[in-house]
Order: C-alpha cells, then structure tokens, then sequence
C-alpha cells in the first residue's frame, strides 16, 4: 500500500488524472491511496493570500513558506489522526531544478517508502526556505518548464503507483516493457491479422515460445539500437 499526499493550489487537477482508470480503481482496491491538501486553506490573511513578490526584485510571485508549512504539519496531523505515525515517509518538491525522474528511481521510491509527500509550485515557484525545513528530495520530470507541479506530481504518483504491488494485475506488465527491461519494448499487435494490408509477424502465430521471445528480443535491441543507443549498455549487463 502506498498513500501520496498532494500538497497543492489545485487539488481538483490532481484528483481528477489519479481518480480516472487503473490508478482510480487501485484507490478503489486500497492498493494505493491519494489524499489532496489544499495550501490555500492554510493562509493566514483574510485574503487566504499564498504568495508574494520575490526579494531582490524579479518577474512573478512565489509561493510562500510559512502556508506550505502549515499545510505540510495538516499532513501530519491527518496522518496521526488516521494511526498512521510510522509510514516511511518521503517529501518531495516536484522541480525543473530537480533530479530528473527515471523508471530506477521510480522502483526505489516504490520499494524505499509508503508514503510520498508531493509539493507542487506554482507561478515562479516556492520560498527556497520551505525546501530546506521540510523537502528529502526534489524531482524533475524533464528538462522543460511547466506552469506548476500538478502534473509532474501526477506523472510521479502514476509512476510509482504502477510499481505497487496490486496495482497492475500482472508485475510481468512492467517488467519486460520499455525501460524497465533496460531495452525499448519490442512492437506488439492485437486484432485484426490484417489491417489495411499490414499483417502481423507470421512468428507471432507460431505458437513457438523460444522463437516468440527471440524475435522480440532481437526487435528491442534493434528498437534501442535505432533509438537509444545509451540504454544498450544496461542491456549488455542483463545478457
Ligand atoms: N522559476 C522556477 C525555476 O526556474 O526553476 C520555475 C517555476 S515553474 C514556472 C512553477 C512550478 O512548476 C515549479 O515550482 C514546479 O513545482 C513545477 N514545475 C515546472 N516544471 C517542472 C519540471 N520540469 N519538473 C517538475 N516540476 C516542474
């Protein structure tokens, strides 16, 4: 079981992608948990103001600390409310200044804790006083920048979700597909044999296991060859 608490301006954005399909039946199941925590309800003007102007100057607002924190010790308070005192905690600012986020680093984060707590900025980003009180890590999803971190803290908890035991029905799911193998994924087919004059492989009808995995094999080395040439050296350490 996995349980992520969102710490964000726009809940309904995040609870919306992680209530839909797989990962809205995993909370159904209770293989995974997702709690939003709006830091607006933590402001303390009547405004329910939750950024300012930078000091020093400079375009944009930042969030603030001291709401972020407030918020921050909700969670915990929530989570000792519920019994929940002992989770291996882990609390992460989603961030273009972050490690970039990987398929290893996903299944570390997976296997390391139980719960994630996910800060997402917004406008031009936090008070870096916020990151220091309370931040373990802070992840990228790339090197872009987005408006704010709803949907990198999205692509995080999907990420790591799917690595939850109970989550996928079958850990084969993930365990021979693109990256997670160290190879791109071979490609695949399904209905109909004949689609628009493009057939499928004649080996995947053969019913011949060995030569079935042989040609998907060769397909993803090719695949990664092709595309991806830094990934091969992983593949050279599985053979
Ligand atoms: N001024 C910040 C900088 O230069 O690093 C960028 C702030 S960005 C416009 C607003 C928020 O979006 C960030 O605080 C972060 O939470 C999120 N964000 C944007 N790009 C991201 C990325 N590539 N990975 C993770 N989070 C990102």
């Amino acid at each position: 079981m996995m349980r992520f608490d969102i710490m964000t301006l726009f809940p309904e954005l995040v609870e919306t992608v992680l209530g839909a399909s797989i990962l809205g039946r995993a909370q159904k199941s209770g293989a995974i948990s997702v709690r939003t925590h709006q830091i607006r309800d933590y402001a303390e003007d009547k405004h329910n103001r939750v950024d300012d102007t930078p000091y020093g100057g400079g375009k944009g607002m930042l969030m603030m600390a001291p709401p972020i924190y407030r918020c921050y010790r909700g969670v915990l308070r929530q989570q000792e409310a519920e019994g929940l005192e002992e989770l291996r905690r882990r609390v992460i600012y989603l961030s273009p200044a972050g490690r970039v986020l990987d398929q290893g680093r996903a299944a570390e984060l997976a296997s390391g804790y139980n719960n994630l707590i996910l800060l997402c900025g917004h406008y031009e980003g936090v008070d870096h006083r916020i990151v220091k009180e309370i931040v373990d890590e802070e992840i990228s999803i790339g090197d872009y920048v987005l408006t704010g971190g709803e949907i990198p803290a999205c692509i995080l908890a999907d990420c790591v979700a799917r690595l939850v035991p109970g989550v996928l029905a079958d850990a084969e799911c993930y365990e021979k597909e693109s990256i997670s193998s160290g190879l791109l994924e071979y490609p695949q087919y399904t209905r109909p044999y004949d689609y628009h004059g493009m057939c499928v492989p004649d080996v995947l009808l053969s019913g011949h296991h060995a030569n079935i995995e042989a040609w998907r094999r060769e397909q993803s080395l090719r695949l990664t060859a092709e595309r991806r040439p830094d990934l091969l050296r992983n593949a050279q350490k599985l053979t």
